[in-house]
């Protein structure tokens, strides 16, 4: 059904380096809500008031339960075959990167090696002076609402980077390195309303890489696209994988 052209088909397969940029709806069909779709509201907050350092800075015990009710969802959710087929893919060559903007955790337990979580994990917590990481849930860091830092007591905070903050310098490197090698970008499931993720992808595109596109809706980064799969990411990627490798058995 997702029926690439013979030409395209033929990129993909001859392309050395690949990458996959993925946003909050590669994670829907696991039954994490997207931030701007339904279920991006939590009471009554919006998930992008929630999501800054303002927020925290006013209401640090706010943020810590909504990410606690967040990290629920993220725990009891399974990786779906869009998750599954990168994680495939990627297992057939060292030269598949994948930077997603998910914090949910799913690419690795999916299998993903080769991932850049370039906004964080919502599994790992940062001490606000010392900057030092822990993890939460059951191997971690587990009390609902404020947590402290075992080492100096101060507040920890989610280790994700919010609305408003600068980016980790070394992951941010190194995802401009792997978009500006990419010899085919798939951007699947972002709105491409975060600026830098939407600039990573333009940026593959302006060093001659072909991109795809998967959302069931159109987004600013449409018209750069040379295909646009109007479909959701976890029925359109085991197609495309598919098509590309028709002789590779199904797991
Ligand atoms: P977004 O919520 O702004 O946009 C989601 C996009 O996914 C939309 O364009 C929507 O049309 C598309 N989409 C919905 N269902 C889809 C499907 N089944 N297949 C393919 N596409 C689908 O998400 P964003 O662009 O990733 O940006 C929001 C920010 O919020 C990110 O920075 C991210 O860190 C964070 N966030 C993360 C999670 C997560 O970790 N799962 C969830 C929500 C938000
Ligand atoms: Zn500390």
């Amino acid at each position: 059904m997702s029926t690439l052209s013979p030409d395209v088909i033929q990129r993909i397969r001859s392309a050395k380096n690949i990458l996959f940029l993925t946003g909050a709806g590669i994670s829907s069909e696991s039954g994490i809500p997207t931030f701007r779709g339904e279920g991006g509201y939590w009471k009554t907050f919006k998930a992008e008031e929630l999501a800054t350092p303002e927020a925290f800075e006013n209401h640090p015990d706010v943020v810590w339960e909504w990410y606690d009710w967040r990290r629920g969802i993220c725990l009891d959710a399974k990786p779906n075959e869009g998750h599954l087929t990168i994680a495939k893919w990627q297992s057939l060559s060292p030269s598949i990167n994948l930077i997603t903007q998910n914090v949910d955790g799913l690419h690795s337990r999916a299998g993903s090696k080769n991932l850049l979580e370039i906004h964080g994990n919502i599994f790992r917590a940062r001490c606000t002076s010392c900057r030092e990481k822990f993890s939460l849930g059951e191997d971690g860091i587990n009390q609902p609402g404020l947590k402290f830092c075992p080492v100096c007591e101060s507040l920890l905070r989610p280790d994700i980077v919010w609305f408003g903050e600068g980016y980790d310098n070394k992951l941010l490197t190194k995802a401009w390195e792997l978009s500006k090698v990419a010899h085919i970008v798939f951007v699947i499931g972002t709105s491409a309303n975060v600026s830098v993720p939407a600039n990573l992808a333009l940026t593959a595109i302006r060093n001659g890489a072909l991109g795809i596109e998967i959302n069931p809706e159109t987004t600013t980064l449409t018209p750069s696209m040379q295909v646009h799969f109007g479909g959701k990411s976890g029925e359109v990627l085991p197609e495309i994988f598919k098509e590309v490798f028709p002789d590779t058995k199904r797991n």
